[in-house]
């Protein structure tokens, strides 16, 4: 776990400030100052007039300009929002996560952030949760497995949220750490080489989670996965020496008649292609294959540490897809944990073939909704690029509660639609249906039309990460590698599940 920082809120005068930095916001062409920005002005000798006159300060949206002083407050950070019009939430988090990067990257371990200047016309406690969210994603840092001068990796250790409001912003800050921690944690694991993180340790790592946060958790073998005739999930694990695990955790926050929301996460921990082995680069990154599952197991987490007055379970089906002598192979057919039977086109489609038995047995628990999180498709990056999720629902009400987390915790998200035509093109010569539609057509809804025939007739989400899980820029709450995808998304749906 590399996320160290903490987020605190204080109100003090800001001529008063002690920290080593202040962060203060300016619109585009709005650089005046008010009553508290002048006092602080007055204090430090004109500094802050006179710097954005002299220096044609502008407030454009990524502009970061410190004036150094040599008393209090050593810098005094402008920090460009571009303009109000156009300046949302978003804005505010990765505005914020891009300075605190820099103050990072400048030896700064403590600093504070004068909330007023970000606030625009949103309210305060909107402001500190997205605040707080956009410090402690925006320097997160993977370095686990450097070796050479661990003790200069530069770190924040603290960030105040000054407001002068006089609220304490307890449940934000508390919200926001606990989701940050989520989404870091997430990250550490998918980020985490596939040599390390084999099915056997992710699935002890799932333990370790449960026993510290409480919750109810059972792990299958792959001898168990067998004899329950997981067909398509052990057709797909057969190729690796590393055998399969599925973890399925529970937590109980609302009454125990409550049904509870199935969340289902792909959790292929390295995938090679199989016979139908990935080309260079293709196959590289494929750790985050797994990227569903991790997701999965750190939302349950956040969900019991914030007590969230909901039931949760999670099923994460655990393999390898790897080459070998016992690979599954194009033209098998497999019979799902449901009985369908399945004629294989390609090993590299694999996701939804462990996906399909997860789900049949997550649809046997009767809970009221599930919703399934997967690296499903390269097609995912043809829709939407880097800039949202796209995902399919069967359920109105499951649909609303999903738009709605997305505007809310600002993971975009993008429903496309399961057109009967889509179906036809599952057809198959030998088998119920087959894994596959036709090259190039529609992939992510073809993917998604093959997973609706496991989860019967409840209420059901798939949400495509394929592109979304892993991040190519440093930038904003965005660091290179694994994104953390769907936990603000999904922390979102189940604060309001009601
Ligand atoms: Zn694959």
């Amino acid at each position: 776990m590399n996320q160290t920082a903490s987020v605190i809120t204080a109100k003090v005068g800001l001529a008063k400030a002690k920290d080593s930095a202040l962060l203060i916001g300016f619109f585009k062409d709005k650089t005046g100052l008010n009553a508290e920005l002048s006092e602080l002005d007055k204090e430090y000798g004109n500094a802050v007039s006179s710097y954005i006159k002299g220096n044609s300060f502008k407030g454009d949206k990524g502009e970061i300009k410190s004036i150094y002083a040599n008393k209090g407050i050593k810098n005094i950070v402008l920090v460009g929002l571009g303009e109000e019009e156009k300046y949302g939430l978003d804005v505010l988090s990765n505005t914020i996560a891009d300075a605190s990067k820099r103050m990072r990257d400048s030896k700064t371990e403590n600093f504070s952030i004068f909330l007023e200047s970000f606030k625009g016309r949103f309210r305060e406690e909107d402001c500190v949760e997205k605040a707080a969210l956009g410090i402690l994603m925006g320097v997160y840092q993977f370095t686990e497995y450097k070796t050479k001068d661990k003790d200069k990796i530069k770190k924040i250790r603290q960030a105040t949220i000054i407001s002068n409001s006089g609220k304490t912003f307890d449940n934000e800050i508390k919200y926001a750490s606990a989701v940050a921690d989520a989404v870091n944690k997430t990250r550490d694991l998918i980020n985490t080489p596939p040599n390390v993180a084999t099915p056997e340790y992710v699935a002890g790592y799932a333990k370790e989670i449960a026993k510290k946060s409480n919750l109810k958790c059972t792990i299958f073998d792959e001898k168990q996965i067998e004899s329950m005739k997981m067909g398509c999930f052990i057709g797909v694990s057969q190729g690796s020496i590393n055998k399969p695990r599925m973890i399925v955790l529970e937590y109980y926050g609302a009454a125990k008649t409550q049904k509870p929301i199935a969340i289902v996460g792909k959790g292929v921990t390295f995938d090679s292609g199989g016979l139908n082995l990935k080309p260079y680069p293709y196959i590289l990154n494929m750790k985050d294959d797994k990227g569903g599952a991790v997701a999965a197991m750190h939302i349950i987490e956040a969900c019991a540490r914030l007590r969230l007055a909901v039931n949760i379970i999670v099923i994460t089906p655990l393999c390898e897809n790897m080459p070998s002598g016992t690979s599954f192979r194009p033209d098998d057919v497999l019979k799902a944990y449901n009985g369908t039977t399945v004629e294989i086109k390609n090993t590299d489609a694999e996701g939804r073939l462990i996906l399909a038995d997860a789900l049949s047995y997550a649809a046997e628990k009767k809970p009221q909704a599930i919703i399934d999180i997967a690296t499903l498709t390269g097609a995912s990056l043809i829709v939407l690029g880097y800039a949202g999720t796209p995902f399919v629902c069967t359920d109105e009400s499951l649909r609303k509660r999903l738009n709605n987390a997305s505007a809310k915790s600002l993971e975009k998200l993008w429903e496309l639609p399961l057109w009967q035509e889509y179906e036809d093109s599952l057809k198959s010569d030998v088998a119920d249906v087959k894994h596959i539609g036709d090259e190039g057509e529609a992939g992510v809804i073809t993917a998604s039309m093959f997973l609706k025939n496991f989860v019967g007739d409840i209420p059901w989400a798939h949400i495509d990460i394929g592109t979304t899980v892993w991040s190519k820029v440093d930038k904003g709450i965005l660091t290179k590698g694994a994104t953390g995808a769907t936990v603000r998304l999904l922390m979102e749906m189940m604060r309001e599940w009601k």
